[in-house]
């Protein structure tokens, strides 16, 4: 899955450009920066590569769900409905601009149930995120629909299926606004670094003033600018930049390797009788960075994480059933509302619910799932390995 993993000389000559200059600021210093604009250039290439009309770098994806959210319009006591199975970045990132996280059950694609979004809907619905996990994608005509039918945004969060398509569109391209994550463990790396994308020319001019204190970039210098709205820092510094622009001329290497690795991988994995495989709405636009797997039951996926731990291979598989990162069940914090800031009456009446709410749609899936990342390292001996060894541990508990 990460392009770390093929981090090279094009990475350290995008780098080195922005170091021979020492400008590490992404807006003026025009005269001294050697006409490098690295954070501009990736913004450009994401444009292109992914065939939407804005891009906004910011410094995370959690950054970019923030600010998508707010200039969205998204904020005090606004209820946004979010799948139980994510990044907890997610949840982080609606209450940061106030807004209530409504936590609502998957299905056997790991996203968003539609029904149980229909279900979910009140008079303080504003926004439907659905996230689209694990290299692929949430069911968006359904979800565009409801949205549509209720009058909602509808933001993609689309920050772990990074070139992935849906009806031949890139994730995060459809809705109101997607996001895409660049941290180092994601499908193409700044280091840290995050992007909205939109194909809203008015959602966009808030996206670049938003992530950097509220500037209208329309000043001769920065000092010029003016302030029309209140803003914050959310900027990527070139440094972040300059990897990311390296990486994203190597994405559809990237893919190729992951669809070929995915696809090796998988034939072996489909001879064994015992599981079965996560729904994929389109199957042609998984990104394939990683096979979710079911087992027929929690019990026999437990002893199958068991063995693998045992035997010293649970790595790269997510049992994501006991995970306190990815899944509601152990997000005690959230649920005890543990906070340092001190949190609105509406997102604390929400929060409260929490523990009694009955996800025991999402816990069927995911007690039985495990999800197997595809690495681009893999030789193909490896992989035929790896599946027969996966192989001969699902046999052995039954
Ligand atoms: C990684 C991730 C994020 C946050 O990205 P960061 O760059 O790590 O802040 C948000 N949502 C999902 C689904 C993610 O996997």
């Amino acid at each position: 899955m990460p392009g770390f993993e093929l981090f090279g000389d094009r990475e350290r000559q995008e780098v080195n450009d922005v170091l021979e200059s020492g400008i590490l600021m992404r807006y003026g210093f025009d005269g001294a920066r050697n006409g490098h604009w690295k954070a501009k250039e990736l913004e450009q290439a994401i444009c292109s590569t992914f065939h939407v009309n804005h891009a906004q770098l910011v410094s995370s994806g959690t950054a970019a769900l923030t600010t998508a959210l707010a200039v969205l319009g998204i904020g005090a006591g606004d209820e946004v409905i979010m799948p139980t199975f994510t990044f907890v970045a997610s949840f982080e990132a609606v209450l940061s601009v106030g807004a209530v996280p409504v936590l609502v059950d998957v299905d056997d694609s790991l996203t968003l149930e539609p029904n149980a979004v229909r279900a979910a809907i009140t008079p303080g619905t504003k926004c439907i995120m659905p996230v689209h996990m694990c290299g692929s994608m949430a069911d968006l005509d359904a979800l565009q629909e409801i949205c549509k039918e209720h009058d909602l945004l509808l933001l993609e969060d689309a920050c772990q299926s990074i070139g992935a398509k849906y009806k031949g569109k890139y994730l995060g391209t459809i809705g109101d606004a997607g996001t895409y994550s660049f941290d180092f463990v994601k499908t193409i790396t700044c280091g840290e670094g995050g992007a909205v994308v939109t194909n809203s020319d008015k959602t966009y001019a808030a996206l670049d003033a938003y992530s950097d204190h509220g500037h209208d970039h329309a000043g001769v210098d920065r000092g010029a600018d003016l302030h029309p709205y209140l803003g914050y820092n959310f900027r990527i510094s070139e440094l972040h930049a300059a990897v990311g622009l390296a990486q994203i001329k190597r994405l559809e290497e990237f893919l190729a390797i992951q669809k070929k690795n995915y696809d090796l991988l998988k034939s072996i994995l489909a001879t064994i009788p015992q599981i079965s495989f996560r729904r994929i709405p389109d199957e042609t636009g998984d990104s394939c960075g990683s096979i979710s797997w079911f087992l027929p039951s929690e019990e026999k996926a437990k002893a199958v994480v068991a063995k693998l731990k045992a035997e010293g291979i649970l790595g790269g598989n997510f049992y994501w059933y006991d995970n306190n990162w990815h899944y509601v069940r152990n997000w005690h914090h959230l649920k005890n509302i543990a906070t340092y800031n001190k949190l609105n009456i509406e997102q604390i009446e929400t929060l409260e619910r929490l523990s009694s709410k009955d996800f025991s749609v999402s816990d069927a899936i995911l007690s039985r799932c495990i999800t197997t990342n595809i690495s681009l390292s893999w030789t193909e001996e490896q992989i035929k390995e790896k599946g027969e060894k996966l192989k001969s541990v699902v046999e052995s508990v039954f």
